[in-house]
């Protein structure tokens, strides 16, 4: 998507060969004309796929996850990092080790958000080693949802995230495929 690589070429930093950091557009200010070009884009891509609903991950996917959702008439739950006294019921929960935090923690979704029957969409803003993923799923799968497939606003290609999800046979549709960012550069696959 190509406002969204000039995006990360003009305002994104490197900050090691394995982080970048968009939090001029993404993860801290967001720039809501580009957040609504993504929702179009995984719109566009999933519109077929007969989602029902769209899951994500606090804080950073929900931007992203709103767009996509107003485009395709579907509700957004966002799994939650922290407990809340309001949710009181048996929590679906999966554990997650940050890669930006490098710390392991349960993210959960109220049971009453997922049914079986429906089929779900998966947005997240960054795919890296693919934890923040893998909970996801196994949160869906416990609902005994299907998982439809994943929109990937930034995939780090060079992580082994997007193979594992290749190998386990989800549809995986990424905005930026960053294929390396060594030596302080971000070079895009395609
Ligand atoms: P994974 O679980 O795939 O290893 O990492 C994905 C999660 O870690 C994303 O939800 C995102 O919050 C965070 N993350 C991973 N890599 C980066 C990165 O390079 N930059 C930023 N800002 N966040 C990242």
């Amino acid at each position: 998507m190509e406002a969204l690589h000039k995006k990360i070429r003009e305002e994104g930093i490197v900050l090691s060969d394995q982080v970048l950091k968009v939090d001029a557009f993404l993860n801290h200010q967001i720039d809501p004309y580009l957040m609504k070009q993504i929702g179009d884009e995984f719109a566009r891509l999933f519109k077929d796929a007969g989602v029902t609903k769209i899951v994500t991950i606090e804080a950073s996917g929900i931007a992203p996850a709103v767009m996509t959702g107003l485009n395709l008439g579907v509700p957004v739950i966002f799994a939650r990092k922290h407990q809340s006294l309001t949710l009181t019921e048996n929590l679906l929960t999966a554990s997650v080790y940050s890669f930006t935090k490098q710390t392991e923690s349960t993210v959960a979704i109220s049971p009453r958000h997922l049914q079986a029957t429906d089929r779900v969409l998966v947005i997240d803003d960054f795919l890296a080693n693919g934890k923040a993923s893998q909970a996801l799923i196994s949160i869906i799968k416990q609902a005994g949802a299907e998982v439809a497939g994943l929109g990937i606003v930034i995939e780090k290609s060079f992580q082994g995230g997007r193979a594992e999800l290749d190998a386990q046979g989800y549809r995986v549709e990424s905005l930026a495929r960053v294929k390396s960012l060594a030596g302080g550069k971000v070079t895009f696959i395609d």
